[in-house]
């Protein structure tokens, strides 16, 4: 009987088993200056919000391509969706 393997759409990217992103994921948090850096409760405020949203697919965003854990890292970063949702 054939194995099948479900994506998780909702999932961000330490769920999903992806450790070499993961890994640089940790990279750039620990060499992003604490100024460019969002803060923690902002981090998660963020990642709460891709969670519940429609353009997240396995981790990317399909608004941007981007992984949400990296963008949203970035303080200056913003949410591409046209509501704007952080
Ligand atoms: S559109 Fe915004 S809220 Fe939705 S997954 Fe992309 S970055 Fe997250």
């Amino acid at each position: 009987m054939p194995v099948t393997q479900h994506i998780c759409r909702r999932c961000l990217l330490e769920e999903l088993g992806e450790t070499a992103l993961v890994q640089s994921l940790e990279e750039l948090k620990a060499a992003l200056p604490e100024d460019e850096k969002t803060d923690s409760g902002e981090y998660e405020r963020r990642l709460a919000i891709c969670r519940e949203c429609d353009a997240l697919n396995a981790g990317t965003c399909v608004k941007c391509g981007c992984y949400v854990e990296f963008r949203a890292l970035k303080e200056r970063m913003h949410c591409p969706h046209e509501m704007k949702k952080w």
